[in-house]
């Protein structure tokens, strides 16, 4: 199948070659897909997509007009696909439910450890030739409490990290996962809030977790709490998480994910001005750690994409389309 691959860097290239082995004719555009570049997609039967691309209905409608039939996002979240213009325009939308869980859960607690001792602060105190203790004061995570905020894969992993370093694990989820049995206690969310020292959010964006974390929320956490988001950026509202960080209600923030970050990630701006005030802000804070979503960055989970953005491909071509990766 003829395919767009839009947003595409060197490495995705270098991990869906091999994996396609010359089946599909893979063409790859640099440029985020989006209302005023889906006409690119002219003459593919498919387009290949990313997080930060912009699958609204006006994308939709556009690539149907130009003859595209399916949209394979190259990721586990499809929140930015607007899934009732896909039905409508007859367009199918697969994805990569699962492809290292592990990738994620391990970011999170890279997070976790990084802003518990201070390893960047320490870091850059030691290429300064200053080898000072004053401010690096961590604390054992042996004993401590985390709420796991979504116990599906990632959710699962992490728990199972975290009940290793000999934390109590709280959860959260509608559905119990039985694989965290003698791993977490699932307990109501205001019990979670109220008695965690690191909520970690492994919850997808939907409408009824947008802003889960907001200062109602925040005011029902333990003074100083560790928040972290893998997940995505829409589950925290910034401005609330600033005035807790302000307060000190908010003691800790890893993220790898951002509310706007669509303008912003996976692309070099140093020479470029940053215009997003909210952003600056949360950059000001020596205890806020940023990266910028590379939770999923690792060899196996690219080739693991890879391979099943191809297999994806195939089974559209065969009319295969039933299994758990199509969401429309
Ligand atoms: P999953 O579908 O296996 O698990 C999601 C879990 O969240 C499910 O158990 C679901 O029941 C639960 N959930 C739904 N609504 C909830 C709510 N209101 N409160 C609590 N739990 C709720 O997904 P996964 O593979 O574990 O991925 C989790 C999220 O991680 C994805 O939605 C995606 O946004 C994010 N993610 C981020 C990266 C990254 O690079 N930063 C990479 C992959 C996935």
């Amino acid at each position: 199948m003829k395919t767009a691959v839009f947003s595409a860097k060197p490495y995705d290239k270098e991990h869906l070659e091999p994996a396609n082995q010359s089946r599909h004719e893979l063409v790859y555009f640099e440029a985020h897909l989006n209302p005023q570049t889906a006409v690119l997609a002219k003459g593919f039967d498919a387009v290949c997509c990313f997080v930060n691309d912009t699958l609204d209905a006006e994308t939709i409608a556009t690539l149907g007009s130009v003859g595209v039939r399916m949209i394979a996002m190259r990721c586990a979240g499809f929140n930015n696909v607007d899934l009732d213009a896909a039905r409508q325009a007859g367009i199918r939308v697969a994805r990569v439910p699962e492809y290292s869980p592990y990738a994620v859960a391990e970011h999170a607690v890279a997070l976790i450890l990084d802003l518990n001792r201070n390893i960047h602060r320490a870091y850059n105190r030691v290429r300064e030739n200053d080898y000072s203790l004053s401010g690096l004061l961590g604390f054992d995570l042996h004993g401590k409490t985390v709420g796991v905020i979504g116990t599906g894969k990632i959710g699962v992993a992490f728990a199972r990290i975290m009940a290793g370093f000999g934390c109590r694990v709280l959860a959260s989820d509608p559905f119990e996962n039985p694989a965290l049995q003698g791993v977490a206690e699932y307990v109501e969310l205001d019990c979670l809030f109220r008695e965690a020292d690191i909520i970690s959010l492994h919850c997808p964006l939907l409408p009824q977790t947008h802003h889960l974390i907001n200062a109602e929320t925040i005011s029902q956490m333990k003074r100083g709490v560790m928040i972290i988001n893998t997940s995505r950026g829409g589950l925290i509202d910034t401005p609330a998480v600033i005035d807790g960080l302000k307060s000190e209600q908010v003691g800790y923030l890893g993220l790898d994910v951002y509310e706007e970050e669509a303008e912003l990630f996976f692309e070099d701006y140093s020479n470029v001005l940053l215009q997003d005030d909210v952003f600056a802000r949360l950059l000001t804070f020596p205890n806020v750690v940023i990266t910028g979503h590379q939770a999923f960055f690792t060899q196996e989970a690219l080739s693991a994409i890879a391979e099943v953005t191809v297999k994806n491909l195939n089974a559209f071509e065969k009319g295969d389309t039933q299994s758990g990766e199509w969401v429309a």
